[in-house]
């Protein structure tokens, strides 16, 4: 967990709505911390600070993992790979599928872009149930890459994500939890 008042500033700003996308789910809307460069400066500085000198490279799950692990890529100075759904890169990709709770997904990177060796940061804006990060580190260890971090923003403790992470022996990072 991080600073305390960082925290504190971050619970501010992110918004809870019941009953979307479907009946059930709180759904965590990060939004708002857009509207606030001085909050999202520190938080780049929180994720920063954790991989600082312990990554070559940063994959980011679409879309929402976009947002914060470019501005991390280029503080520490290492490349950025998107892991994109299926169906929107051109090849040639690897791919990896994953159980959702009807049917299965699909996520893609283009070939090439990890290198075999390389300790690559997995990052996405919330940890779930695990599955999209799962498959995202299978993707990369594909490649013989190593993962040797996950940073989320947000981590759902109930929904026991890190428990599916536990393999990859990698350090798991959320600067908040609910
Ligand atoms: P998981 O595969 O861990 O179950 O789900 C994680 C993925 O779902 C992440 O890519 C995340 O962006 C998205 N996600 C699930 N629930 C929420 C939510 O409440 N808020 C946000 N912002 N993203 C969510």
């Amino acid at each position: 967990m991080s600073e305390p008042q960082l925290v504190k500033r971050l619970e501010e700003a992110i918004e809870s709505i019941p009953d979307f996308p479907k009946d059930g789910i709180l759904f965590r809307d990060i939004t708002p911390i857009f509207l606030n460069p001085d909050l999202y400066e520190d938080i780049i500085g929180e994720f920063v600070n954790f991989s600082r000198g312990k990554i070559d490279a940063v994959c980011g799950i679409e879309s929402r993992g976009y947002l914060f692990g470019i501005a991390i890529a280029v503080a520490l100075k290492v490349p950025f790979v998107l892991i994109r759904k299926a169906g929107k890169l051109p090849p040639p990709f690897v791919a990896e599928s994953y159980d959702l709770e009807y049917g299965s997904a699909e996520i893609e990177m283009r070939t090439g872009q990890i290198k075999a060796g390389q300790r690559i940061l997995i990052h996405d804006d919330l940890l779930a149930t695990g599955g999209t990060t799962e498959a995202a580190a299978k993707l990369v260890e594909k490649q013989g890459a190593t993962v040797s971090q996950f940073s989320f923003l947000i981590g759902l403790k109930d929904l026991q994500g890190e428990n599916r992470l536990k393999d990859f022996n990698a350090e798991i990072f959320s600067i908040i939890e609910y």
